[in-house]
C-alpha cells in the first residue's frame, strides 16, 4: 500500500522552513541555545526523511544545564505567585499563537494524524498551562507553608511528546522550581521549540532548561544533583530509576506502563462503545499508557458488538499524518512497530486470532484486534504500545472485574453501561488510577491522573499534582493560614 497525498494536506512549509534554517540543535540551557554537537537524527517516521539533527546530551551538558537550574531556582521561587503565573499565562498564550506551526511539527516528528495533534495535543498543552497559572497564583492561600522542592529532572517520553512536557513543566514551575528536561529521542523537536517560546516570554534564565538526548542522557539526568525525579515512560526503565534513587531521599514520581480493560456490558449503548474503542485503541496508533487495550464485553452482546467493531475498524483510514483525513498515521519508529509486530506474533503463535492489524510499508500498521484470546496470551499480559486491542467476553459481572484486575498493571479503566450504578459499582471494583464511565482517553488539567502497580505512582494533575512539586508544609504556617481563611480541601478544583 502506498501513501498518497490527498487534497486536504497540511500545510508544512513554515515548519519546514524552521527546520531548514536550524538544520541542527544544541541543547537550551541557562536561557541560550548552546552550540549544536555530536548527536542523531531525527526522522518524519511516516517518509522516513531527516527532520534535523538533534544533539545528544553528555553527562557535562546534564551538569551545567543542572547548575542553571540551581542559580534560577532561588529567584524563581522568591517571586510573588502571580508573578509566576504572569509568565505561565504567557506561555500558554503563546502555544495558542502557534498552534498549527506546533501541530505540524509534532506531526512531522512523531507520525500522528494532524487531526488529533490540532485537536487534541496542542490544545491540551495550552489549557495544561493556563491551568497551572491558576495554581501559582493560588499558591500563598491553598498551599500555605509548603515551599518548592528545588531542581527538577523530568524525562518523557515519545508519544505525546509536547503535552507530556507541560503534564511536567507546569505544576513544577508554578509551584516554585526550575527545571531541566530530556524529551525522548525520537521526538526533540516541539521541546526545542517550546524553549524559543520561553525566550520569547522571557522567562528568566535557567528556569526552563531542555538537554536532548537517548537513554544514556536520561541516566545521566537521574545521576545529578537534583531534587526530584519526574518520568513517565516504560516499566522496564522506571524500575531502573527507581533503584537508582532508591535511599537518596529524592522525590521520585513515575509514570509507566498500562494494558486498561474496556468493559462493556449487556445494557451498554454499543455504538457508542464502538466510538469508545476508536478514541481508545485506535487513537494516536494504540501509543497511549492509558489505552483501553483489552475489550471486555458481556457474552450475550459479544457478536453484535464485534459486528459492529469490525465494520468500523475497515472505515478507519490509514494514511500520510499530515493529511486531515488520516485516522491512523506512522508509528513513532522502526524499533516500535518491530516491537508491536512480535508481540502480536507471540500472541498468534500462543493461539489468538488477529483481524486486521496488516503491516504496511514504512512505519504503518493497521488497526487491528486479538480475538479468541486466552488471558494468559502474551497478547493479553503485554503492553503492545500500538493499535492492537484485545478481544474477550464474560457472563458476569464478577468475571468482568476478575479479567479487569488480572493484570500486573493499573493505570486506567473504561466501562459502558446505561446503568449508573451498574457502571459506578464496576468502576470502584477496577483497580486503577483513572476509570471512565461510558467514555475513553479524556484528559483534564484538574484531575489527577496517575496509577497502581506497575504503572507507577504520584499524580499529575490538579491539587495533587501540585504537592507532588512542593515539600511538606511547616504546621505553624497552615495553622496561620487557616486562622485567616479556609483552605479548600483536596479534590474539589
Ligand atoms: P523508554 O522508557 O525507554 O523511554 C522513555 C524515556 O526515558 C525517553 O526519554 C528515554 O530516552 C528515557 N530513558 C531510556 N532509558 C533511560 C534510563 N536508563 N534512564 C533514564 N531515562 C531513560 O520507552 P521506549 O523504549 O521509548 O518505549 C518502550 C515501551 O515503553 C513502549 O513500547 C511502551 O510499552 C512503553 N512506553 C510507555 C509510555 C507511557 O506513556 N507510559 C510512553 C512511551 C513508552
Amino acid at each position: 500500500e502506498t501513501m498518497e497525498y490527498g487534497p486536504s494536506v497540511e500545510d508544512s512549509s513554515a515548519v519546514r522552513d524552521w527546520l531548514a534554517a536550524k538544520g541542527e540543535f544544541g541543547h537550551f540551557i541557562g536561557g541560550k541555545f548552546t552550540a549544536p554537537g555530536a548527536g542523531f537524527d531525527t526522522r518524519d517516521p511516516a517518509t522516513g526523511d531527516v527532520l534535523a539533527q538533534i544533539s545528544q546530551g553528555s553527562a557535562d551538558d546534564v551538569a551545567a544545564a543542572v547548575r542553571a537550574a540551581r542559580k534560577a531556582q532561588r529567584g524563581w521561587a522568591k517571586l510573588s505567585g502571580s508573578d509566576r503565573a504572569r509568565y505561565l499565562y504567557a506561555i500558554a498564550r503563546h502555544i495558542q499563537k502557534r498552534e498549527r506551526f506546533l501541530s505540524v511539527l509534532e506531526t512531522l516528528d512523531n507520525g500522528k494524524p494532524i487531526r488529533e495533534s490540532r485537536d487534541a495535543d496542542i490544545p491540551l498543552v495550552a489549557r495544561h498551562f493556563y491551568h497551572h497559572a491558576g495554581w501559582a497564583e493560588l499558591l500563598d492561600t491553598q498551599f500555605p507553608g509548603h515551599v518548592p522542592l528545588g531542581v527538577c529532572g523530568q524525562i518523557i517520553p515519545w508519544n505525546f511528546p509536547l503535552l507530556m512536557l507541560a503534564w511536567k513543566i507546569a505544576p513544577a514551575l508554578a509551584a516554585g522550581n526550575t527545571v531541566v528536561l530530556k524529551p525522548a529521542e525520537y521526538t526533540s523537536l516541539t521541546a526545542l521549540a517550546f524553549a524559543e517560546i520561553c525566550q520569547e516570554v522571557g522567562l528568566p534564565a535557567g528556569v526552563v532548561n531542555i538537554v536532548t538526548g537517548d537513554g544514556e542522557t536520561g541516566a545521566a539526568l537521574v545521576s545529578a544533583k537534583v531534587d526530584k525525579i519526574a518520568f513517565t515512560g516504560s516499566t522496564e526503565v522506571g524500575r531502573k530509576i527507581a533503584e537508582t534513587l532508591a535511599g537518596t531521599g529524592r522525590k521520585l514520581t513515575l509514570e509507566l506502563g498500562g494494558k486498561s480493560p474496556f468493559i462493556v456490558m449487556e445494557d451498554a449503548d454499543l455504538d457508542a462503545a464502538v466510538e469508545g474503542v476508536v478514541d481508545s485503541i485506535w487513537f494516536n496508533q494504540g501509543q497511549v499508557c492509558c489505552a483501553g487495550s483489552r475489550i471486555l464485553v458481556a457474552e450475550n452482546v459479544a457478536d453484535r458488538f464485534e459486528g459492529l467493531l469490525q465494520a468500523r475498524m475497515e472505515k478507519l483510514r490509514l494514511g500520510p499524518p499530515l493529511d486531515k483525513s488520516t485516522d491512523i498515521g506512522a508509528i513513532v519508529d522502526p524499533v516500535q512497530k518491530d516491537r508491536i509486530i512480535s508481540i502480536c506474533r507471540a500472541a498468534t503463535d500462543a493461539g489468538a486470532e488477529l483481524v486486521g492489524g496488516n503491516a504496511a510499508q514504512g512505519c504503518f500498521i493497521a488497526p487491528g484486534y486479538l480475538r479468541r484470546i486466552q488471558p494468559a496470551n502474551p497478547g493479553m499480559q503485554q503492553e503492545i504500545f500500538g493499535p492492537i486491542a484485545t478481544l474477550s467476553t464474560f457472563r458476569t459481572a464478577d468475571e468482568a472485574i476478575e479479567l479487569a484486575n488480572n493484570t500486573r498493571y493499573g493505570l486506567a479503566g473504561s466501562v459502558w453501561s446505561e446503568s449508573a450504578t451498574v457502571a459506578t459499582d464496576l468502576a470502584a471494583r477496577i483497580r486503577a488510577g483513572v476509570i471512565w464511565i461510558n467514555g475513553a482517553n479524556m484528559f483534564d488539567a484538574a484531575a489527577p491522573f496517575g496509577g497502581y502497580r506497575e504503572s507507577g505512582f504520584g499524580r499529575e494533575g490538579g491539587r495533587v499534582g501540585m504537592l507532588e512539586y512542593l515539600a511538606e508544609p511547616k504546621v505553624k504556617a497552615v495553622r496561620e493560614a487557616e486562622a485567616k481563611a479556609p483552605i479548600v480541601a483536596p479534590g474539589s478544583d
